[in-house]
């Protein structure tokens, strides 16, 4: 009989954690308080109840260093959670590398990546305050189709505002979210304000997350009944991630391996916080060594090429300001296929842990994340979502470092997502009809110009 070797390391559904980690309460040096776009006055929790239920806004603002997961939520968890750690032993082999490749596996949602997780506990949050009405915006439509699906399960109404790129290239998201009940929007649109001020200078705009998040945010501000529900950035959604890392722990320890390197893409930062900064809490206890690297496209780099400064959050500066690395609120990022990945700015709270040196960030060019991700696929049967191929990407690149040197490391990445309905973008990659996009220097530098000035 051949040995049987091990590739997945599972947990059963009894280990889903029991809270989210928060690790605020572990950081040497406290994160910069969000401003108020108007006054630039540290913000109270007040300021923002138009837009968030008040369970949701405590999270936002805990030192706590664990929150409880409802058992509501947990409940909810356990139909794709704990998602499976797997090891790549076929993409070793295919690399011929010295190293171990490990990767988590979001794609095994429902929704088929990570935003589920804060999905439905935003729902549930919002539902248990009073809520009944989500808008909210969406790039390449996995954010969209989570919360239009948590919706559901808890009987709220969802409005979705779609990135014009991906509302033409990804028409399937889009039906994903109106099955589930939800309406979608193209953005810019003319339904808003935000909206219309765009579409009255740029007719023919591709849209962009910061547009659609200054609609969804205007729609919310003003109802009363209406909140509004972010993807990602926000120090809430990192925490809601966070049961990734805690799972991954709990896995790699079945395997008997310890990651040198831990690895996730990088749009908001939250695939990459869920990820990363349960091991970082760790590192911060001397438990662990792993160096953390979050890869971006290098079309929209906003950890190597931004500025670590306060800025908006959405193009129309309805948000508050928060310190964060940016590209300028006003940058219109080119219109590559990793739409999930093409956000002006990065989370305040993913900047800060880089201004401490925790952790580092590369860049990956389109055609190699395709090219990667393709491997990938023809090794491990996975086709990723075209965000997850820049982690992809990455770790191969750090399994042939390996090669080259000769020497074992432990890699750990996360698969935020498979690309069933990113396919679109394979076809056109495979024609060739895909580009790489210079690092849109001048587009950056007239972004950065327009930021406020604040301290
Ligand atoms: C949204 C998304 C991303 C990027 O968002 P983060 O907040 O940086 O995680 C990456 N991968 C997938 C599959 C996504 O849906």
């Amino acid at each position: 009989m051949l040995a049987m070797e091990t590739i997945q390391y599972n947990l059963p559904q009894n280990r889903i954690p029991q809270a989210w980690y928060n690790i605020q309460a572990d950081l040497p040096k406290p994160m910069a308080p969000p401003l108020h776009p108007g006054t630039h006055k540290p913000l109270g929790p007040d300021d923002l109840a138009p837009l968030f239920p008040i369970s949701l806004i405590l999270q936002e603002v805990s030192a706590e260093r664990e929150i409880e997961i409802p058992g509501e939520v947990r409940q909810l968890y356990a139909q794709w959670r704990p998602s499976p750690l797997f090891r790549a032993r076929r993409l070793e082999k295919a690399l011929d590398t010295p190293a171990h490749i490990y990767y988590k596996y979001e794609g095994a949602s429902p929704a088929g990546s990570h935003k589920l997780n804060t999905a439905v506990a935003q729902a549930y949050y919002n539902k248990k305050d009073g809520t009944k009405h989500l808008s909210t915006e969406t790039g390449a439509g996995q954010w969209g189709s989570s919360l239009a699906m948590a919706c559901s399960f808890f009987g709220l109404d969802c409005k979705v505002y779609m990135v014009r790129v991906s509302y033409d290239q990804k028409p399937y998201r889009r039906a994903l979210m109106e099955a589930f009940g939800a309406t979608v929007t193209a953005s810019p649109s003319i339904e808003t304000e935000s909206g219309r001020a765009i579409l009255n200078v740029h007719p023919d705009s591709n849209g962009s997350l910061g547009i659609a998040i200054s609609e969804a945010v205007e729609v919310a501000a003003k109802d009363p009944n209406t909140k509004y529900a972010l993807g990602s950035v926000l120090n809430h959604v990192l925490l809601h991630q966070t049961v990734i890392g805690l799972e991954a722990i709990e896995q790699m320890a079945l395997a008997g391996d310890d990651p040198d390197i831990i690895i996730a893409c990088a749009g908001g930062g939250s695939n990459f916080a869920g990820l990363a900064m349960p091991y970082l809490g760790r590192k911060l206890k001397g438990q662990s060594k792993a160096r953390v690297i979050a890869v971006e496209p290098a079309a929209c780099p906003s950890l190597t090429k931004g500025k670590f400064t306060y800025d908006f959050g959405d193009t129309g500066h309805l948000t508050p300001l928060v310190k964060m690395h940016t590209l300028g609120s006003s940058f219109m990022p080119p219109g590559i296929h990793a739409g999930g990945l093409r956000y002006h700015g990065m989370a305040p709270l993913v900047s800060h842990v880089m201004d401490l040196g925790l952790a580092e960030a590369a860049t990956v060019q389109q055609l190699d994340a395709f090219a990667a991700g393709i491997q990938f696929a023809r090794s491990e049967g996975i086709m990723p979502a075209p965000e997850a191929n820049h982690a992809i990407a990455a770790a191969i690149g750090q399994a042939l470092e390996a090669k080259a040197e000769g020497q074992q490391r432990t890699i750990l990445f996360n698969l935020s997502g498979h690309g069933h309905f990113d396919m679109q973008s394979y076809i056109d990659y495979q024609a060739g009809k895909l580009q790489n996009y210079e690092y849109p220097a001048e587009e950056i530098a007239m972004a950065l110009a327009g930021l406020p000035s604040v301290e």
